[in-house]
């Protein structure tokens, strides 16, 4: 088939959707790809590595799309590159449809068969295929990075001729695929590490990267089924700021991940949370985007308040997009390989990858939650 892969315009998107060694094996199996001149060069790709790879150079987004099949992309479509989608042609990237559900009627009325990553299921056989997890995983990473940078302290115990320095206190707050990742950062850089997820399934994975899984009682289950997280009850709410209050106390650096699949993030730090931490301590909120863990997290900025330093970063997976792209690129042929076992597209929506993934065909929304949604 005919793959295409566009330079992302998202602003300040440094990730592109396919990088060489990816290309190769598409070549190998019988795919031609195209790739917009420059839509590496963030991702340090350069158009000479592609073609060495075997692919063609597309010198404008017009010449590019013209004759694509198959479009690759990070983030979902604008609408000037919905227009440039042919009529049959198949488009696979993030959506964001579950928060926007309306591009998947545009994309439809397009007749583009549109596949969302974020949809794909996250049962064990489509782990290879999983994006959110290698994305999440590697802003896990950099998110503890950037509070080790900013505590203007050591992470690790250090004995020296001027005395000796005692670890730092990092502590993880929403141990999903970032803050396991974030603990294990912490551990490596050599601080004492505490984390709390309401899901009861995260104790062991806290305690078997070294760290400490701190008890609440929340007096109900924090898991909804297919052990998701879900929104817990007021009370059960107070009971988790009271004794990550007296936490948060001790901390100097902490790394909030925490989120609800289709709501808005919860507020977990409020401002006299806040107010009763050591001056010089640093919160990261990586949930800023979706609402915010913290009181007073601003995306993009680092605020202080009462001495302490709160950041909220923003698409923290571009912040390492050599390896977000080699690992999105992966996850995305690995997709598209399963879509189409003998080289053309073939949906077989009996498969629950397919029929989790796949929101539009054949000029119809097609996948249940979406539809859901849209009535
Ligand atoms: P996420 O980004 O949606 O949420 C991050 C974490 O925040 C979750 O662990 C959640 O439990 C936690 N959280 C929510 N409310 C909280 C609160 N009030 N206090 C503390 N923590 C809170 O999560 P994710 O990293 O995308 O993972 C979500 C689920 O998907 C998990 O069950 C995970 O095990 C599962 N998963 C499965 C696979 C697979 O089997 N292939 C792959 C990846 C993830």
């Amino acid at each position: 088939m005919r793959i295409a892969v566009p330079k992302e315009i998202y602003p300040d998107e440094q990730r592109v959707a396919l990088v060489p060694s990816e290309i190769v094996k598409l070549i190998k199996a019988g795919h031609q790809v195209l790739v917009e001149a420059g839509a590496g060069t963030a991702a340090s790709y350069t158009d000479e590595e592609y073609q060495q790879a075997g692919a063609g150079t597309a010198l404008s987004p017009d010449a590019l799309y013209v004759n694509a099949e198959v479009v690759f992309k990070v983030r979902p479509p604008q609408d000037d590159e919905i227009k440039r989608l042919g009529r049959g042609a198949t488009l696979i990237c993030f959506l964001e449809t579950l928060r926007e559900p309306a591009i998947a009627k545009k994309l439809a009325e397009r007749g583009v068969t549109a596949v969302a990553l974020e949809m794909v299921p996250r049962i064990s056989r489509a782990q290879s295929m999983d994006a959110l997890s290698s994305q999440a995983s590697a802003a896990g990473y950099k998110a503890m990075l950037i509070g080790a940078e900013a505590i203007r302290k050591y992470f690790p115990m250090l004995t020296t001729a001027a005395g000796t320095i005692r670890p730092a206190r990092a502590f993880v707050l929403g141990a999903g695929v970032a803050g396991l990742q974030a603990i294990a950062t912490a551990k490596r850089l050599g601080a004492v590490v505490e984390a709390f997820d309401i899901r009861a399934a995260t104790r062991g994975e806290v305690e078997s990267l070294g760290a400490k899984f701190i008890e609440i009682d929340l007096g109900e289950a924090g898991e909804a089924e297919g052990g998701y997280a879900k929104e817990i009850s007021d009370a059960a709410k107070k009971h988790e700021h009271e004794v990550i209050k007296d936490v948060l106390a001790h901390c100097d650096v902490v790394v909030t991940t925490a989120a609800v699949p289709g709501k808005k993030a919860p507020l977990l730090i409020t401002a006299d949370m806040v107010a009763a931490m050591k001056s010089g301590s640093v919160i990261v909120d990586m949930a800023v985007e979706q609402g915010g863990n913290v009181a007073g997290s601003q995306a993009g900025k680092k605020v202080t308040a009462n001495g302490v330093t709160i950041i909220g970063p923003i698409n923290l997976p571009s912040l390492m997009a050599i390896h977000t792209s080699q690992l999105f690129a992966r996850n995305v042929v690995t997709l598209f390989t399963h879509l189409s076992p003998d080289g053309q597209l073939q949906l077989d929506f009996t498969d629950e990858i397919t029929a989790g993934a796949v929101i539009t065909h054949a000029g119809e929304v097609v996948n249940e939650k979406i539809i859901e949604l849209l009535t």
